[in-house]
């Protein structure tokens, strides 16, 4: 149990001191108890704490969608605020379908995600997402929906250092989908740039490219959802910019407030935008939140964005990611370690399942990785890490030993 946060750092409820080894849940970038974000969410509820998105309008959101934009890479320059990743994603999902039927392309409703995908938890997002235990509770989901094959190859990429040298021919699954379904059929491609929860997983050199390359022929919108990797997670302030590849749109969230106020967003390329902007009558898009641009959420963006300005957070992990690399491939040859993915300030140790036991000895080691005052992720045997973006050589290395004990501990 956690009752305290500051800079790098949980205290429990007994009074422990824990370094925190994953931004809380990948979402805390500038670190813990930032005094200007608190000061702007008092400020903005003492002025302001709510007014309505329909019919309405109120300057901070404008001018939180700007600065957004002004991070976004090209024309992606126009954001619909949500109120957590889910939402955005099913955002998305929503405007590609209904910009196509603007479009008069009406036919084009399918959506393509990919296995290993994690897009959060509506309905929109586990249709798309790949992980099994995230779907296989809630009946048939959308229909429609299709996926691309994974590019998880430990046989032929373990121990890659960044991105993989193998498999971005996987993007091609693409063209396998569009032989099955026909182009005229599909909406949009949503991926993660880099898949989070599903373990780390960077995708092989030149694969984004080339699923873009693919998307354009085709005339199939692109999501990227960055709702892990936004705002610095992997040394640009989105991966789109890291892999020089331009999506149509951009889901993100977490970082976005430094988790201190609940929020989401889709960001649009200007064409995508003007299109429903040109409908003649009507509301331009049929889709809203109470909650969409809230001005306290608002002020804790831009709050946020201003520190990541001043501190140079989202560029941080270009240097810091270098050690976290090192680090955490000194681990290779521990006991039951069969893989280890790193890119920007973010790795996993992937372990042999125990016999009969998946998802045990991950486990183990969170909970050893807690005991000796360090908070990392169990997703199943996979044990990911994603500190806050102001961790130092000395936290990273405290980080990387404490994982070492941890695993030995669990062998
Ligand atoms: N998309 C990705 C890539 C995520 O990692 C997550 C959450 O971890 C989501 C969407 C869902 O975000 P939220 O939990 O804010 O709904």
């Amino acid at each position: 149990m956690l009752s305290r946060a500051e800079g790098m750092y949980y205290w429990t409820v007994e009074g422990r001191k824990i370094l925190d080894g994953f931004a809380g849940m990948w979402c805390v970038n500038a670190g813990h108890g930032r005094k200007e974000i608190a000061d702007a969410v008092h400020q903005q509820l003492s002025t302001m704490e709510y007014a309505p998105p329909f019919q309405m309008g109120h300057p901070i959101v404008f001018q939180f969608a700007n600065e957004i934009a002004k991070l976004a890479p090209g024309d992606l320059d126009h954001v619909f605020f949500t109120n957590s990743g889910s939402e955005a994603v099913d955002t998305a999902l929503k405007i590609a379908i209904a910009y196509h039927r603007l479009r008069g392309d009406a036919s084009r409703q399918r959506l393509i995600g990919r296995e290993k995908g994690y897009h959060g938890v509506g309905f929109g997002g586990i249709s798309v997402g790949g992980m099994v235990n995230n779907r296989k509770f809630f009946g048939a989901m959308l229909p429609g929906v299709d996926h691309l094959r994974h590019t998880l190859d430990i046989g032929r990429n373990a121990f890659s250092r960044g991105e993989p040298e193998n498999g971005a021919e996987l993007a091609d699954d693409l063209e396998r989908l569009v032989q099955l379904h026909d182009a005229s059929t599909i909406a949009a491609v949503i991926v993660e740039p880099v898949v989070g929860s599903a373990g780390v997983i960077p995708p092989p050199k030149g694969y984004l490219k080339r699923l873009r390359e693919i998307c354009t022929k085709h005339g199939i919108l692109m999501i990227m959802d960055e709702v892990i990797t936004g705002f610095g997670r992997i040394g640009q302030p989105f991966a789109a910019q890291y892999f020089d590849v331009m999506p149509d749109m951009i889901t993100c969230a977490k970082g976005i407030t430094n988790g201190a106020i609940p929020m989401g967003a889709v960001i649009v390329r200007k064409g995508i935008y003007d299109t429903f902007m040109d409908k003649q009558d009507g509301i331009e898009l049929f889709h809203g939140y109470t909650y969409s641009g809230h001005p306290v959420a608002c002020a804790a963006g831009l709050a946020t964005q201003e520190i990541y300005r001043r501190e140079k957070l989202l560029t941080r992990a270009q240097e810091t990611g270098k050690y976290l690399e090192e680090g955490m491939h000194s681990l290779k040859g521990l006991p039951n370690v069969i893989d280890i993915r790193n890119i920007g300030l973010t790795a996993c140790v992937e372990l042999a399942p125990r016999p009969g036991k998946v998802g045990a000895r991950g486990f183990e080691v969170f909970l050893k990785c807690f005991e000796n005052g360090v908070l990392v992720r169990a997703s199943g045997d996979i044990v990911p890490v994603s500190p806050p973006l102001i961790i130092d050589k000395q936290q990273i290395e405290q980080l990387v030993n404490t994982l070492a004990d941890s695993i030995k501990a669990a062998a």
